[in-house]
């Protein structure tokens, strides 16, 4: 038994230093992926079900294509970027380039008072320029503050400091938008709601993708439509991709969709070509 159990810690130890190794890999090839050019912005559509199915919302989504690899997922590196601080430069990359392709979807005909949401990781917010560089990127773009809406995952705001709750607030005042993101992921109480202001709550993919068949599932989106409803905000249903759950999502009350359904992340031509065509 004794030689098992080494054998099998013996394999775990190889396990995690090989996943050591290829994180080091990853995190050197990730410092020079900004100077090299190899990120790009995918945009997909936020449906509105009760204004006939338009489309004036979208979330910016980062997208890695390295030259000798392939593309690499953001579920992977974007873990890796906050654990290194990389998510600082990469971040302010990501607004940047969000206002800037917002910009010229507009001067293409896209609706003026569309709102772009844009995910921003923690460390981000407790930048004390953050919300300094994000105003300047919405000026240099000619944008309106109320076009852009931060999405925060609910495990950001449960470790909330002062300072990203502070951070928060004044964005708000300038009329910046606030979603909460993966909410009921976090399994947190919903005290935490009160202390803090937000426009919009986006329901984890988790819940949603299988409401049709899982009763617990769809008791959880359904209560979470009531509390968005109490906070009158809007709520997002993530991962939206049959007709089936589209229509039990309207069955339930449900007004604001996204997910493969309707469009995947799409680059920036196909977006404005597709959301412009109405
Ligand atoms: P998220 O913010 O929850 O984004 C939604 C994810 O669901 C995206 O994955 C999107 O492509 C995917 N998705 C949308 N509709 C469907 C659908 O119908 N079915 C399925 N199966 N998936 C759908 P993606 O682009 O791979 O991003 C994964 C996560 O990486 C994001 O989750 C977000 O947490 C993070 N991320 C992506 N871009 C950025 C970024 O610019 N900054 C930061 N901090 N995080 C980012
Ligand atoms: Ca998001
Ligand atoms: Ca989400
Ligand atoms: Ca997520």
């Amino acid at each position: 038994a004794e030689k098992i159990g080494n054998g099998e810690s013996l394999v775990f130890v190889q396990e995690m230093q090989e996943q050591g190794l290829e994180n080091i890999r990853l995190h050197e090839k990730l410092q020079h992926a900004i100077a090299n050019d190899e990120f790009h912005i995918v945009m997909q559509p936020i449906m509105n079900l009760d204004n006939q199915s338009s489309c004036n919302e979208g979330e910016s989504l980062i997208r890695w294509q390295t030259p000798d690899e392939g593309f690499i997922s953001p579920i992977k590196f974007i873990s890796l970027a906050e654990e290194s601080g990389l998510i600082i430069p990469i971040g302010r990359w990501v607004i940047a380039q969000s206002c800037k392709q917002l910009a010229k979807f507009i001067v293409r005909g896209g609706p003026k008072d569309f709102k772009l949401h844009v995910n921003i990781s923690a460390m981000q917010l407790q930048q004390p320029d953050f919300a300094s560089h994000l105003f300047t990127c919405i000026q240099e773009n000619e944008l309106m503050n109320g076009n852009i809406c931060v999405e925060i995952t609910e495990s950001t705001l449960m470790k909330h400091t002062d300072q990203i709750v502070d951070t928060l607030k004044y964005l708000r005042r300038l009329g910046v938008n606030v979603a909460i993101d993966d909410f009921g992921s976090g399994y947190s109480s919903l005290s935490y709601l009160h202390s803090f202001p937000f426009d919009c709550l986006k329901i984890d993919r988790t819940f949603v993708s299988d409401i049709l068949t899982n009763e617990k599932n769809a008791a959880v989106v359904s209560s979470v439509l009531t509390l968005a409803k109490s906070f009158n905000v809007p709520l997002v249903a993530e991962g939206v991709e049959t007709l089936e759950m589209l229509e039990k999502l309207q069955e339930m009350g449900c007004e604001r969709v996204q997910g493969y359904y309707f469009s995947r992340p799409l680059p920036f031509d196909d977006f404005t070509a597709t959301v412009n065509r109405g």
